[in-house]
């Protein structure tokens, strides 16, 4: 997962607004210990760069790239030009691509040059209140990494706000809260067996971990991704809300539900498949709302 001087990051997004306090720089770290059905960055899953090629921007009758490839992972059909278990992920042929349909997701980026990378909007920073945001797949798999950078971040004065799922020994969050200023911790489904079949795993670690982290005195946002009909019924939101009040939690996060992350799926060779959900009609995040009052938890979009 992390390199002797690197982590693999596969995006840096500058300019968010979404993803803690102020205007913020968002670290995407490679690789996640979950495999959620739904997750919006298909490209974060796997550990390693991998190819990811969109047919869109391909050139009818072009072909360069065939002939640059010594694995034999690419062919003229289309759309299905990439073999994806023959790519090594080389990248030998996305230089030649005149159209960028070809690209490869995720490098090594060493301790100094991402720092330089985040410090870039710093005034920026200053004047929202903001800082950068460690996202993924699932920054704290980078631990060995993130104890070597973020005391540099730290070092410059900079908010960091940690996203994680929690699939992991609590041991390794633990020597990384003291540089960590807030951690927005997701839970699915409250039930195990549920929360195998839609994320891969069940969440005995995750509970775990929140429960840890919960009695460290860490500064934690509970957040929920909502995902129609996988977990938004009566049955989870019950299950959930007892589960947070169990720990003493009293408020949650909604997120609401993005189907962008279908578009992906042919350009990467990853197992996730379409879930073809719709929107929820008008009303239902205030119903989840309601219902999780009922059960004690304020919840909120
Ligand atoms: S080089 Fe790029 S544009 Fe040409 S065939 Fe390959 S993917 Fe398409
Ligand atoms: S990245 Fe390398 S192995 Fe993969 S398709 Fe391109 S040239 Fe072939």
């Amino acid at each position: 997962m992390t390199q002797d001087d690197g982590a693999i990051v596969f995006d840096v997004q500058r300019f968010s607004v979404h993803d803690g306090p102020g205007i913020r720089t968002i670290v995407f770290f490679k690789g996640c210990a979950l495999a959620c059905a739904w997750c919006q960055n298909p490209e974060a899953i796997r550990a390693a760069p991998e190819i990811y090629y969109d047919d869109e921007r391909c050139l009818a009758g072009c072909a360069r790239c065939i002939d640059r490839c010594r694995d034999g992972a690419l062919g003229d059909r289309r759309p299905k030009r990439v073999d994806f278990a023959r790519c090594t992920a080389c990248g030998a042929c996305v230089d030649d691509c005149p159209a960028g349909a070809l690209r490869i997701v995720g490098r090594t980026w060493s301790a100094r040059e991402l720092l330089t990378e985040v410090l870039r909007d710093r005034p920026f920073y200053a004047s929202s209140g903001g800082g950068i945001t460690l996202s993924g797949g699932e920054p704290v798999l980078h631990a060995e990494f993130l104890t070597r950078w973020l005391p540099l971040v730290k070092r410059e004065g900079l908010h960091v706000v940690l996203e994680t799922c929690g699939a992991y020994p609590f041991a390794l969050l633990e020597p990384l809260l003291e540089w960590v200023d807030l951690v927005f911790f997701d839970v699915k489904a409250a039930d195990a067996e549920r929360h195998r079949t839609l994320t891969g795993k069940t969440n005995d670690q995750i509970t775990q971990t929140l429960a840890l982290l919960l009695r460290r005195g860490a500064a934690v946002e509970v957040r929920m991704p909502v995902v129609p009909g996988r977990n938004d019924d009566a049955e989870n939101v019950a299950q959930t809300a007892k589960m947070l009040g169990r720990m003493g939690v009293g408020r949650v996060t909604l997120l609401p539900y993005n189907h962008l992350w279908e578009a992906k799926l042919p350009r990467l060779g990853t197992q996730q498949r379409p879930l073809g959900i719709r929107p929820p009609p008008g009303g239902h995040y205030e119903e989840l709302v309601r219902a999780f009052a009922g059960h004690g938890i304020a919840a909120s979009t």
